[in-house]
């Protein structure tokens, strides 16, 4: 029988006081129906996640939560250069977490500069200087304290965390190898691969002896000095960024454009923006080779990949931000028989279900889905209600917003304008756009000349909005709300008859009114013109 029922009234639910029925939003599920039983002597476990990153973690919870019985594998391997962490995977360890905190602490180091315009007196500017390990012993104690609630969290909920590399033995076999080389075999009915990504590192002479990744910076045990970042995504620039603003000077080899894929016209604000607080760009630039120097510092060598011109330069660091490939070769998926694309490693899985029915897949370790934390944990979420609740919901990837936290950040939801031209056509799209005046940027003055943003619409009718563009400060914040909005379908009549917020940087999308199409200066009048 399947007692799944819809129920509108919590209280009525409640008052059963039945610990087997959950409350799952307006949805009251008797688990009996629908859950596998461990019990029933066939599985240890109803599902076995592996993988304790986001994606992982959020599945194992929600499924628990469900009322199944949860086991959560995970395991770092050290990086090349012997760096490793605790439980959470990538986001709070060396990823999201660290990223923005480094990120604010670069945006402090301008505000104390800025603070003088206020009046504040400030000893002497010329002795103002980031205290490398200081910071990363601030940011690694943060990451600590997760690592222990995210323990603790799971020893609560009464998911079993094994701290092991995990393997398929067989599709419903995992063996997990522990630290001390010893083996645990565990049997699941379902199984999740979480195991997310790790750095790329190109195949030229030095790269992995000399070089570091994200893996790394965050933790570094000396100041990284003058930085070459080799790739210009998401990771090279805002590592490039963060170093920069923190006084160590950084070189980008851009091998195509930045933020290929992302909106052209706002990559070129990004990284304008970048150069003239000092980050130097090579584009068109591969690396050759990186060699070790008497003194220890690096010596690094890249073409021109149109010219040919090959160059070379001292520093003290070279980062590889050079994309993530998955970590699925450790896994035996042979033993499963779970299919990979055989380049990237990546998992083809439409609805996170793999071409093995009860093996799943959620978060980096998936093909062509964005690589983003809350997009890992809500595909974690929705994939255990369906596996342990009948629900049906399955995870949309379009419209995800994401922000690049680069010093002047870039957000966005939604189509670039490239995109939505090659699928509308130029007459069928119109684009509005502005450049404006932070009121933070009016003492002391600062450039504005990268502040900018742009909504790309439909033309008929009430012109729906198909992306939204901001370049400017807080732009993650901005665009969150946007991003709700653009879910539910907004019009550029509804976005234009929304009242704004004044004095903010969001209200500026509420002001926009005029279209490239008019050719009129889009540039700021008045501060509240
Ligand atoms: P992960 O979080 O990577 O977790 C996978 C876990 O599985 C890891 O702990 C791994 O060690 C473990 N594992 C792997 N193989 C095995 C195995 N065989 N057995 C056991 N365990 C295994 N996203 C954002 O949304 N915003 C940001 O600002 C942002 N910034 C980022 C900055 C950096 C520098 C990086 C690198 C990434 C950033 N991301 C950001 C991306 C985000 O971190 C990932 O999208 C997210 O962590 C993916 O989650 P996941 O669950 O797929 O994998
Ligand atoms: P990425 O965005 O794919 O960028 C990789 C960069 O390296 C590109 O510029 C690429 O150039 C370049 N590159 C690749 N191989 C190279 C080579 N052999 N030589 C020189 N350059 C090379 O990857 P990423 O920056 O590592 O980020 C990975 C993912 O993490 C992102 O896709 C993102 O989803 C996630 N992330 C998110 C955030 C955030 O939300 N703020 C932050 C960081 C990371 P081409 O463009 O020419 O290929």
């Amino acid at each position: 029988m399947d007692l799944t029922s819809i129920c509108l009234n919590k209280n009525a639910c409640n008052k059963f006081g039945n610990t087997r029925q959950k409350h799952f939003g307006s949805i009251l599920i008797a688990r009996e129906s629908v859950i596998p039983v461990a019990e029933d002597g066939t599985y240890d476990y109803d599902l076995a996640v592996i993988g304790g990153g986001s994606g992982g973690l959020a599945c194992a919870k929600e499924a628990v939560n469900l009322g199944a019985k949860v086991a959560v594998l995970d395991f770092v391997t050290p990086s090349p250069q012997g760096t490793k962490w605790g439980l959470g995977g990538t986001c709070v360890n060396v990823g999201c977490i660290p990223k923005k905190l480094m990120h604010q602490a670069a945006i402090l180091g301008e505000s104390i500069h800025e603070a003088v315009s206020y009046g504040w007196e400030v000893p002497s500017l010329d002795s103002i200087k980031i205290n490398w390990a200081a910071l990363t012993e601030s940011v690694q104690n943060h990451i600590k304290s997760v690592n222990w609630v995210t323990r603790v969290d799971l020893r609560d909920k009464k998911i079993d965390y094994i701290n092991a590399l995990g393997a398929f033995k067989d599709p419903h076999t995992i063996v997990g190898t522990l630290k001390n080389g010893s083996t645990k075999e565990l049997t699941a009915k379902n199984i999740v691969i979480a195991v997310g990504g790790r750095p790329h590192y190109p195949d030229i002479p030095g790269a992995i002896e000399y070089c570091i990744s994200s893996d790394d910076i965050f933790s570094l045990s000396n100041p990284p000095g003058k930085t070459l970042v080799v790739g210009a995504g998401y990771i090279g620039l805002e590592c490039a960024g963060f170093l920069n603003s923190l006084g160590y000077p950084a070189t980008v080899l851009v091998r195509s454009v930045p933020l290929r894929g992302f909106d052209q016209q706002m990559a070129r604000m990004v990284t304008s923006e970048m150069e003239e607080k000092g980050v130097k760009f090579h584009h068109r630039c591969v690396p050759l080779s990186v060699e070790k120097l008497e003194n220890g510092q690096l010596k690094a060598r890249w073409t021109n990949t149109e010219t040919g011109e090959q160059a070379e330069d001292v520093f003290d660091t070279v980062l590889m931000a050079t994309g993530r490939y998955a970590l699925t070769s450790a896994l035996n998926l042979g033993a499963a028989g779970v299919k990979t694309l055989s380049e990237s490693g990546k998992i083809i899985a439409e609805t996170e279900q793999t071409n093995v029915p009860h093996v799943y897949a959620v978060g980096d370790v998936l093909e062509g889905r964005p690589e983003l934390t809350p997009v890992a944990i809500h595909a974690g979420r929705l994939l255990a209600r369906r596996m342990f609740a009948n629900a049906a919901q399955l995870m949309d990837y379009e419209n995800v917003a994401t922000t690049v936290f680069t010093p002047l950040e870039y957000g966005c939801v939604g189509l670039s304008e490239e995109v939505a031209l090659q699928r509308h056509g130029a007459d069928a799209v119109e684009v509005y756009h502005a450049f404006y005046k932070p009121t933070e940027f009016f003492i002391p003055q600062r450039n504005i000349k990268n502040c900018y943003l742009k909504a790309v619409a439909l033309r008929e009718g009430p012109q729906r909005v198909l992306g939204l563009h901001f370049v400017g400060p807080v732009a993650g914040e901005v665009i969150q709300g946007f991003a709700a909005a653009v879910k539910c379908g907004i019009t550029m009549e509804q976005l234009m008859n929304t009242v704004g917020i004044h004095p903010t940087v969001a209200e500026e999308f509420t002001r926009l009114n005029i279209t490239k199409r008019s050719g009129k200066d889009p540039n700021p009048a008045s501060c509240c013109s």
